[in-house]
């Protein structure tokens, strides 16, 4: 047959010829030992957990090596195409602190191995298409989706392995005049390749992360052009690899099955396959057994999760981390307040089986971080948070910026010494602020003293009270006012004597604190009160009397 002329008549555009590509796509200049990685996504879906997982490695391999990571979007796939999902991968990226180098989107100078966008490079996998059917390694394939359902249900009731390969390969062994005639026809037709392979032979490929994986060789004639002349995914990423000058291919372990093929490709293309890492499945404990983490029972898989729960984008990242390499847990330890970019991250120190992805650790390490935010952090940090996910009334508060870093440093404790180390999430610790405001303070007093008592307390303390007292003249206040409701006024006479007293001083402000912020636990009353201010403070005693 010939094959040269099959390949003109199939893809009559004038194409550059293929080793032109090699010029206009020339090797990278790198140090030794650069890693170029990718993230791939196709714009199916929004991206999630098990992405942005796979992306830290991708990034920090590359960052670590003085390498290069790119961003590749890979829209083969026109009709699952979701709209905003490549705005959705570059924000939630961003998000959490993940920068590319270069690729789809990304305002860079290194930009020099697009379009990065698989349909806008249509020109270059055409090329290689009819360069492999002019070496007899592809060819046209005419089989309706009706013949090749029949196919894959004989082989299924055969128990054999489906698809397009061996004596079920029609098209492969069609006569050069029956392929005329059915282009002659206007049949429509695809490209396969012709597989060189044998499944009944075995090799083995090391894996970046699991090491050593016996395969079997590919033995399919997958589909490389479908028939709009638009490649398949295994087609393009191959090409894209080679002329990205992609060295390491980190994806999901559910990409192994596919990884014969994509050797078969770079072979058959003269390619030097880059090295592949498959990363293992983030999995939870469910009970007593570990799963993989599901899109219909996880909402954590999300990405959307994270942002709508507030978590401090850092803290994801740390756990992740800690997820990724075993052994960034004891680093942290050792650099708590390091920047988690000067850990030595190491693909081949990623776990071989199942990573557990677990919720509770999550939550210590967004503690500790949002503990350790300064006042102006804290407040970029909830404002952030507010402006996407917050009430109106959030909004209203959070405009006031001066006033709420105030407040912040003495709840959050930010200004000093005394950190809150509680708060795992945004919305928690907007929550912890409502009540120095007065649309959103809705106290509901739970007094542990009666009436009379109360109100003498709230009533006494209103008259005493002054904006200019400091710490200590407050305190002073307050323990004068314990001898007028029956309380002890010093603790040590309370320990002494309890009998005598109905109460003591810290019961006092007890009740004071109660009345100002609706709750038995804030932290410094006499703080609080000169954040309010004299009238506000003086109109919540008034109100809290019952
Ligand atoms: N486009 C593929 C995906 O959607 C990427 C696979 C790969 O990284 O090779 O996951």
């Amino acid at each position: 047959m010939d094959t040269k002329k099959l390949a003109e008549k199939l893809i009559p555009d004038e194409l550059p010829s293929p080793e032109s590509y090699e010029e206009l796509y020339p090797a990278r200049q790198l140090p030794a030992g650069a890693e170029v990685t990718r993230l791939a996504p196709s714009p199916t879906g929004f991206i999630h957990l098990g992405n942005l997982f796979s992306a830290l490695a991708d990034e920090r391999v590359a960052h670590t090596t003085g390498g290069i990571f790119y961003l590749r979007i890979e829209d083969t796939d026109e009709k699952r195409k979701v709209d905003g999902a490549v705005e959705s991968v570059i924000r939630s990226l961003d998000y959490f602190g993940i920068k590319f180098d270069e690729g789809a989107e990304i305002d860079s100078p290194l930009n020099k191995y697009g379009p990065y966008y698989q349909r806008r490079r249509a020109g270059l996998y055409r090329a290689f298409a009819k360069k492999l059917i002019a070496e007899g390694l592809a060819y046209p394939c005419f089989c309706t989706s009706g013949e090749l359902d029949a196919v894959r249900e004989k082989q299924t009731e055969n128990k054999e392995i489906t698809g397009y390969y061996g004596t079920y390969a029609k098209c492969r062994n069609l006569s050069e005049e029956e392929i005329y005639k059915k282009l002659e026809e206007g049949m429509p037709y695809v490209i396969r390749l012709k597989s060189q392979g044998n499944a009944a032979n075995k090799f083995t490929f090391r894996d970046a992360i699991k090491g050593d994986i016996t395969v079997t060789e590919n033995e399919q004639d997958i589909v490389i052009l479908k028939s709009d002349g638009i490649p398949t995914y295994h087609f393009a990423h191959a090409i894209d690899d080679h002329f990205m000058h992609t060295t390491l291919v980190i994806r999901g372990e559910e990409w192994l099955s596919s990884l014969p093929v994509h050797i078969e490709l770079h072979k058959v293309l003269g390619f030097k396959p880059p090295r592949y890492a498959h990363t293992s499945s983030l999995m939870k404990m469910d009970g007593d057994t570990k799963r993989k983490l599901s899109k219909r029972k996880d909402p954590e898989l999300s990405l959307d999760y994270y942002r709508k729960a507030g978590y401090f984008p850092l803290a994801v990242v740390k756990y992740l981390m800690t997820v990724l390499n075993s052994n960034f847990e004891e680093w942290l330890l050792k650099n708590p307040d390091g920047d988690y970019r000067d850990f030595k991250f190491r693909i081949d120190k990623m776990g071989k089986s199942g990573a557990l992805f677990d919720l509770d650790k999550l939550n210590d390490v967004s503690k500790t971080e949002i503990s350790k935010l300064s006042a102006d952090e804290c407040y970029g940090f909830l404002s952030g948070w507010v402006s996407e996910f917050g009430t109106e009334a959030d909004k209203a508060h959070f405009a006031n910026r001066e006033y709420l870093v105030k407040i912040l440093n003495l709840v959050m404790g930010t200004g000093g010494k005394k950190r809150r180390k509680d708060i795992e999430r945004a919305e928690q610790g907007v929550r912890l602020l409502d009540y120095f405001f007065d649309d959103t303070f809705k106290p509901v007093y739970g007094y542990r003293f009666d009436r009379e008592t109360v109100n003498i307390v709230l009533k006494e303390f209103a008259a005493a009270y002054s904006p200019d007292d400091d710490n200590s003249v407050w305190f002073a206040k307050v323990k004068a006012l314990a001898p007028k409701v029956g309380f002890a006024g010093e603790m040590s006479e309370y320990k002494a004597h309890p009998e005598n007293y109905k109460g003591n001083v810290s019961d006092v402000a007890e009740i004071l604190r109660i009345a100002v912020t609706g709750s038995a636990n804030s932290p410094d009353l006499c703080t609080i009160m000169g954040i309010l201010g004299r009238e506000r403070s003086l109109a919540r005693l008034e109100k809290g009397m019952i």
